[in-house]
């Protein structure tokens, strides 16, 4: 049989698919530093960043993601399977359901700020979701310069401090601390949250400068055809550093692991359990509780029982 003459179109399209076929092959991995309706953007292992499509059944990708990539015909990038997770951040959406957030994060930042004044339930519950996962948490008290951060600084080391946890002062306008606190993130992967104004993008812009040039292509409009902005992002430090902040959201509630007690979350409740009478305690109201114990002599902070009731409250409500 004559052989067929083909075109050079059609000549360089094979020549391209198998091109593409020997780069799928090669088993590209990346990891995932912004994530904005259908696209993803990747950080290929050669160090470029490249937008990419994904498969539909992959379920939720977020920051922190590590994933193998392929190469399609037409020459895009598409994610075909997700890396296995050390673990996975998640916040509760408007209707009390798990959204998942970042992945793979070491190290927990929650920002607190003199003005707008602490949230404690807030932190607790920051400082709760970090327990179950394991992950160790810095506090950082941001806008120290004004008049009545000392004052309210000086509450949360009392409560604080004696559990272990880092504390670090800082202040966005002079930078203050700034230092303190980029040596925390050296060579980890950490997450910051706090609620809106407490100056998250201030101390971002501090540590990323460049952040908004990295990050920028990726808005655009969705489906709908409004403006939306990113749920999240990872940027690299100067020191090996990745941070991970949610732009996108102003605040959000992080949603505790299934199936690990609240109480196992506070570090201070679950070391005194082990001498409740009962060993299903649950601190509530049951009788020789070591844990009510210790918050009637004043060694364990009320405001941290009264926290861990009303997160317990609304794990029972859900
Ligand atoms: P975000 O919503 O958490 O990202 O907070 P922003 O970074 O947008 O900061 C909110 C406001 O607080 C801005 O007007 C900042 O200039 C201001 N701000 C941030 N850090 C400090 C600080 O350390 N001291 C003072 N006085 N103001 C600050
Ligand atoms: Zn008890």
């Amino acid at each position: 049989m004559a052989k067929r003459r083909l075109s050079h179109r059609q000549k360089n399209r094979i020549r391209d698919n198998q091109q593409s076929a020997s780069k799928s092959n090669t088993g590209l991995t990346g990891l995932v530093i912004a994530h904005h309706g259908k696209k993803v953007k990747l950080e290929l292992e050669s160090n470029e960043v490249v937008d990419s499509q994904f498969r539909a059944n992959l379920g939720n990708i977020v920051c922190g993601d590590q994933v193998s990539v392929e190469l399609t015909e037409g020459n895009e990038y598409r994610i075909h399977s997700l890396r296995p997770r050390n673990n996975l951040l998640q916040r509760l959406d408007g209707y009390g359901k798990p959204r998942a957030l970042a992945a793979n994060i070491t190290q927990m930042v929650v920002c607190l700020a003199a003005s707008p004044p602490p949230n404690l339930i807030l932190l607790d519950q920051y400082l709760l979701t970090a327990e179950q996962m394991q992950i160790p948490v810095v506090i950082l008290l941001n806008k120290c310069d004004l008049a009545q951060a000392k004052e309210q600084f000086d509450t949360i080391r009392q409560i604080y401090q004696p559990l272990g946890y880092a504390i670090i002062e800082t202040c966005a306008i002079s930078g203050k601390g700034l230092q303190d606190l980029q040596y925390s993130l050296d060579h980890n992967t950490s997450v910051i949250t706090g609620v809106s104004g407490v100056g998250k993008s201030s101390i971002t812009q501090w540590l990323v400068p460049d952040v908004e040039i990295r990050v920028s292509e990726i808005s655009e409009a969705n489906e709908e055809g409004r403006h939306t902005t990113r749920t999240s992002r990872l940027s690299h430090l100067q020191n090996g550093g990745q941070l991970i902040d949610t732009p996108g959201i102003r605040s959000f509630n992080p949603a505790p692991v299934p199936d690990v007690a609240i109480a196992n979350g506070f570090r201070e409740i679950s070391a005194r359990a082990v001498d409740c009478q009962f060993h299903n305690c649950r601190h509530i109201n049951e009788p020789r509780c070591a844990v009510i114990a210790a918050v009637k002599t004043g060694n364990i902070a009320e405001s941290r029982y009264q926290n861990y009731l009303k997160l317990m409250e609304q794990e029972q409500a859900r």
